[in-house]
């Protein structure tokens, strides 16, 4: 009889905590509650769009859900935006285990009244792969389901996206741990929001080809390490390079990696180079690979290398190119673009690249290629172009 008694409880214990997890453990977008905003001023008094500044303007609306030891995942919530409460030990602003994502909504330019995003799958299983790497719980969530809350956070802020051009919604998911513990542990709380911003074209009156820098005494990432993932912590360690570029009249760092001074990424961006190859000499765009784990693997890096390897137009590479490689191609008239590759600005044509004192020119005019990059993917981002299926999403 007792023995019969506690094999029932055991049996009800486990058939509860299964259906719980079942229930519970994922992001289900059909337990989304939506509370709306009832101030209009935040709206009223937002920017002409032709004033937007990147990342300053917030919109009404914010989607949070939480991810607890007990009941895993919580209902998705659309909210006001607001501040949030978070403990002054949280391990997020401890030790740096925080993620996060870049991605944007579009209002088509050739139906207007759809919204778009562009290749968001990609952002999603980034996103996983961050919160992976931190040892954050919840990293195995449904990738559509958590897309499905994102897209009614659009749907809920519509009015925010500016019409035309270059205009967009940047969306900002962000994974924090909220774990209250001074103790340096794997985190057992996390909470997933997601913020969005209006945006205008990242520059104003057309391409401004950028100066570089590069930075020998300071490394951005290494393999073995975070550059991988979009973590917080990568970019915390920029500020000072970036504040000694400027100092020299650069607006980015050229980041190099090892004693053969091999390009990885420019600023927070991809960086492409299109070229003469000397062994070949035939007409080659090459960024660097991904197998190291010391690059960001970006969704515009991505797009161009299937784009240009779809043109079939010249030689597409996956390799290090270094500085010693650039410079002589510089010299011998062999180097024809460079630009970096990225969400915010699509892509952003490279003048010249300080190094070691001296300058290697580029060219001051934004190339054919760049311009031909720009045209195709923004063309699939506001609907104009087809593009490859999937890649323009229609909300
Ligand atoms: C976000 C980011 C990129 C660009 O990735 P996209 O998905 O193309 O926006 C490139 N490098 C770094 C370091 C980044 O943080």
């Amino acid at each position: 009889m007792l023995i019969f008694f506690s094999t029932t409880i055991t049996t009800l214990r486990t058939a509860t905590r299964c259906s719980s997890i079942t229930t519970r453990r994922s992001i289900h977008s059909s337990q989304l509650t939506i509370e709306r905003t009832q101030d209009t001023t935040r709206f009223d008094q937002r920017p002409p769009n032709e004033h937007l500044q990147f990342g300053t303007t917030l919109s009404d609306h914010m989607l949070l859900i939480e991810w607890h030891q007990s009941e895993q995942w919580s209902a998705p919530r659309i909210v006001p935006y607001q501040n949030i409460q978070l403990s002054p030990a949280a391990s997020s602003l401890q030790y740096g285990l925080q993620c996060f994502e870049g991605m944007k909504a579009y209002k088509s330019l050739v139906d207007d009244d759809s919204l778009r995003m562009f290749r968001p799958d990609k952002n999603m299983q980034r996103l996983a792969h961050s919160m992976e790497r931190l040892q954050m719980p919840g990293a195995n969530f449904d990738h559509e389901e958590l897309l499905r809350c994102i897209a009614e956070l659009i749907k809920v802020d519509a009015k925010w996206i500016p019409y035309g051009e270059g205009y967009s919604l940047y969306l900002r998911p962000t994974v924090i741990a909220t774990t209250k513990a001074l103790g340096l542990a794997a985190p057992d709380s996390i909470l997933l929001y997601v913020i969005t911003s209006p945006v205008g074209p990242y520059y104003k009156t057309g391409f401004q080809p950028i100066r570089l820098m590069t930075s020998t005494d300071y490394v951005r990432a290494w393999p073995g390490g975070t550059g991988n993932a979009k973590v917080g912590g990568n970019y915390a360690p920029t500020m000072k390079p970036q504040f000694l570029a400027a100092e020299h009249g650069c607006s980015q760092i050229l980041w190099l990696f090892g004693e053969n001074e091999e390009i990885t990424e420019v600023g927070a961006m991809n960086v492409f180079f299109y070229l003469i190859n000397e062994d070949t000499q035939r007409l080659e765009l090459v960024t660097a690979p991904l197998t190291r784990g010391d690059i960001l693997p970006g969704v515009t890096r991505d797009s161009i290398l299937h784009l240009a390897r779809s043109w079939g137009d010249f030689d597409v590479s996956e390799r290090y190119v270094t500085m010693a490689e650039i410079a002589k191609a510089a010299e011998d008239g062999r180097l024809i673009e460079a630009f970096g590759a990225g969400t915010a600005a699509v892509v952003t044509p490279i003048s010249s690249i300080r190094h070691k004192g001296k300058d290697i020119d580029i060219s001051t005019e934004t190339g054919e290629l760049t311009r031909r990059i720009w045209n195709e993917i923004t063309g699939i981002q506001y609907g104009k172009i087809a593009g490859p299926p999937g890649w323009s999403v229609k909300l």
